[in-house]
């Protein structure tokens, strides 16, 4: 079921459960801003979840509420994860899905990190 749009944060919501240590991940890199895992479902060769170590449903919640070092932190563990997973060279993309469109599934902002083979068209036609 997709996030409904404005939705108040659920401290129950899978990706805050990662985050206490109440249920596995994969980590690909940590600091503390941000944790980055492999996602359970990859649809990439190279498909990896970076999440700002704070209590935010969205990019439009955690850039209106987070402190400045979160959102500063939270976006350079992006970019270092992909300079050390070697993603430069052949590219990559990053995404985020925010609210019922876009089907954003865990209320928890992530941002998805795709990579490994060509990507396609940056979006489904019609
Ligand atoms: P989104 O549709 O942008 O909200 O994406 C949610 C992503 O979280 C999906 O790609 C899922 O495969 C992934 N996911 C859900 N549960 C877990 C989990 N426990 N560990 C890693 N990835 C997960």
């Amino acid at each position: 079921m997709s996030v409904k749009n404005g939705a108040p944060y659920d401290e129950g919501n899978i990706f805050a459960r990662i985050l206490r240590g109440e249920i596995p991940a994969r980590p690909v890199y940590e600091d503390e801003h941000a944790f980055a895992f492999h996602d359970i479902n990859p649809q990439a060769p190279h498909h990896v979840l970076v999440i700002p170590k704070g209590p935010y449903v969205s990019m439009a919640d955690f850039t209106a509420n987070a402190p400045d070092a979160l959102v500063v932190g939270f976006w350079r563990a992006v970019g270092k994860v992909a300079r050390e997973l070697g993603l430069e060279e052949d590219g990559y993309r990053i995404l985020a899905n925010a609210g019922t469109n876009a089907h954003q599934e865990v209320p928890h902002l992530h941002v998805h990190i795709f990579a490994g083979r060509p990507l396609g068209p940056m979006l489904m036609q019609g």
